[in-house]
This record gives structure tokens, C-alpha cells and sequence, in this order.
């Protein structure tokens, strides 16, 4: 990527953020896009001092107003977590839709390669376990849930018809659960939700009987990966995610050990159209890419607690 000029939508969010960091330390000229809906700046300012970032405030359901040569277009722009696309149900199918039909068109115009930050989530509550990519999904087209699944799978339909039809160099990511450092303590996914309340010593919520389970990937791996199919040809779609599924009754007791927590579990409600299983199949990613994950879920926690710590430590102090 050294020397090459990224456009990052969505870059000032939390898995954006490492993406424009990454794409910074291989010298490439970054253009980060963001209406900061669930992102910040905070999450980039160390950045802005850099002559080889910019930051534009925008929001992408409108025209992107980037000038110049631009390689490639990086398109997470999107709310993540439940809480959030529950939140702004709206935004969300609109994003998925305008949003990425801008970016699409923006890659277009300039010749750039274009990578859509998809999810497990198209494969929706899954028949087929693990997932690979041929798997077309079991997703309720209007559960409450749909604001985001469907917003994804329209913005891959998107995406292969540009590549049908205008020759785009498009390729599709379906990235699985990932956590790290600079989720927000409010974002609502379960490592955040559990790292917060055992780092203050509230109860740990459990959902259902805590059997469902995740693959949880670390962020350094995903950016890895997005990075890999970026400087490939490759249209995908192609599953970035570890193969590493525990339950989530598992990643809460983890959470209680690596914090040293004395809080409980709690067992709450299943939220509507919870997928039961997670898993993804990624021989694809493997022997296309030489791509795997290679921080464990107990290390990328540990750094992931020690980020929440200082988070609530600064929030503590304002
Ligand atoms: P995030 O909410 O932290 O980041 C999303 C960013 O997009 C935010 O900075 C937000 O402000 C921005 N944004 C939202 N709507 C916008 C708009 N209309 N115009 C401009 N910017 C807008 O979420 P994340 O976890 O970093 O996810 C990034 C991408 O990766 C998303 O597309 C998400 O669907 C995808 N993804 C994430 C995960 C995960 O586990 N984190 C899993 C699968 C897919």
C-alpha cells in the first residue's frame, strides 16, 4: 500500500480507525470519511497531525467530496453494534444503500479498487455451521435485525452488480466478530458490555442460557485482512474471522478472570433473532491470502481490558 491513496469511510470508528492506522504505517495517503454517527474523532486525532492524513466530516448518503488520484476505497461506514443500528434503524439501511452506492461510484470515477466491509451477519441465524462463503443465509427480511443484515447483503448486491456491470474492481469482506481496543464502553457487543460491567463490578449479562456462541477476532487480525484482499484482485466474497468459537457463557468467565472481578453472571433475555451459532469457515481466506489470525482471544482481551481501564479511568476524572 506505500504510496498509494486509501479513502477509509467510516475511518473514525473502531475498526476504521486501526485500518487508517495501519494504512499510515505502510505510508499510504489516507482520506478518512466520517459523520462520527458511532465514531469519533478521538479515535483518529493522533493522527491529524500526519501531512499524509486528512479527515473530512461527511456524511456518505450524500456525494463523497474527495478530490484527486484515490487507489483504493476502503467502505466501513455503517453503525456495528446492535445497540447502535437499533438505535438509528434508519441511517442504518440508508448507509447501506446510498452510502454505498456513493462509495462505489467514487472507486468508479477514479479507477480504485473497492473493498465493502460486509458481515457474518448476511448469513443471518444460520443452517449451515461453520459458515462459508457459498452459504446464502437465513436472515428475517423484517425483524428488527434486518436494518443492518439486509442493508449489508443489498450493499454486496451492490457491489457485484458494479462489477457486472461496470468492470469495477470490487471485492467483498464478510467480517466476523471483531473486538479490540477503541470500542466505545457504551457500544453494547459483548466484550465491551462484559469488560465494562466486570471492570465495575456490576453483574455480567448473559443472554439466554449462554450457550450461543462467537468467534472473536482481534482487530490487528481483521485489519490484517481487509489490508490482504485490498492488495489482491480478488472479488470475494471472502470470511475474515476466527475459527476460535467458545460460547459466550466462556468469553464472560474469561472476562472475569483476565479483569480479577468478583461480579456474577446474570442470565437475561435473548434478544430477537439472536443467531445461535457463529463460526466462520476461512480455508478461503487461508489459501487465497496466507491470511490467519494470530493474536489469541486471551491476549487480544487482555489489551482490550487495559483499553477500557484507561477509559474509565479518564471518564472517572472528567
Ligand atoms: P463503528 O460504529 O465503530 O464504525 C462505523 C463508522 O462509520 C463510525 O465512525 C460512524 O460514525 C461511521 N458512519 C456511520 N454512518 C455514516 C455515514 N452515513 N456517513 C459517514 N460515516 C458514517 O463500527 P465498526 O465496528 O468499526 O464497524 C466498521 C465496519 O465493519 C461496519 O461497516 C461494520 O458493518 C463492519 N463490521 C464490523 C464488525 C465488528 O465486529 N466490529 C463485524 C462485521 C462487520
Amino acid at each position: 500500500m506505500a504510496r498509494r491513496t486509501a479513502v477509509v469511510t467510516g475511518g473514525a470508528g473502531f475498526i476504521g480507525s486501526h485500518l487508517c492506522d495501519a494504512l499510515i504505517r505502510a505510508e499510504s495517503a489516507v482520506i478518512c470519511v466520517d459523520n462520527f454517527l458511532t465514531g469519533s474523532r478521538d479515535n483518529v486525532a493522533h493522527l491529524l497531525a500526519s501531512p499524509h492524513f486528512d479527515l473530512i466530516e461527511q456524511d456518505v448518503n450524500d456525494k463523497l467530496a474527495v478530490a484527486g488520484e484515490v487507489d483504493v476505497v476502503f467502505h466501513l461506514a455503517s453503525p456495528a453494534s446492535p445497540v447502535d443500528y437499533l438505535r438509528h434503524p434508519i441511517e442504518t439501511l440508508s448507509v447501506g444503500s446510498v452510502g454505498t452506492l456513493n462509495a462505489l461510484e467514487l472507486a468508479r470515477e477514479r479507477g480504485a479498487r473497492f473493498v465493502l466491509a460486509s458481515t457474518s451477519e448476511v448469513y443471518g441465524d444460520p443452517h449451515q455451521h461453520p459458515q462459508t462463503e457459498a452459504y446464502w443465509g437465513n436472515v428475517n427480511p423484517i425483524g428488527p435485525r434486518s436494518v443492518y443484515d439486509e442493508a449489508k447483503r443489498f450493499a454486496e448486491a451492490a457491489t457485484a452488480a458494479y462489477r457486472r456491470e461496470y468492470g469495477a474492481d470490487t471485492a467483498i469482506v464478510r467480517i466476523f466478530n471483531t473486538f479490540g481496543p477503541r470500542m466505545r464502553t457504551d457500544d453494547g457487543r459483548a466484550v465491551p458490555a462484559f469488560v465494562t460491567r466486570a471492570l465495575t463490578g456490576q453483574s455480567l449479562h448473559v443472554a439466554g442460557d449462554g450457550r450461543q456462541s462467537r468467534s472473536l477476532c482481534y482487530v490487528d487480525d481483521t485489519v490484517a485482512g481487509l489490508l490482504a484482499v485490498a492488495a489482491s484482485s480478488h472479488p470475494g466474497p471472502v470470511n475474515l474471522g476466527t475459527e476460535d468459537e467458545r460460547t459466550v457463557m466462556d468469553i464472560a468467565r474469561l472476562v472475569l478472570d483476565l479483569t480479577g472481578s468478583a461480579a456474577g453472571i446474570e442470565f437475561v433475555a435473548m434478544p430477537e433473532d439472536d443467531p445461535g451459532r457463529r463460526r466462520p469457515d476461512t480455508t478461503l481466506a487461508r489459501e487465497a491470502f496466507g491470511w490467519e489470525p494470530r493474536i489469541a482471544i486471551e491476549g487480544g482481551l487482555a489489551a482490550t481490558v487495559t483499553w477500557f481501564v484507561q477509559q474509565l479511568a479518564a471518564g472517572a476524572a472528567r
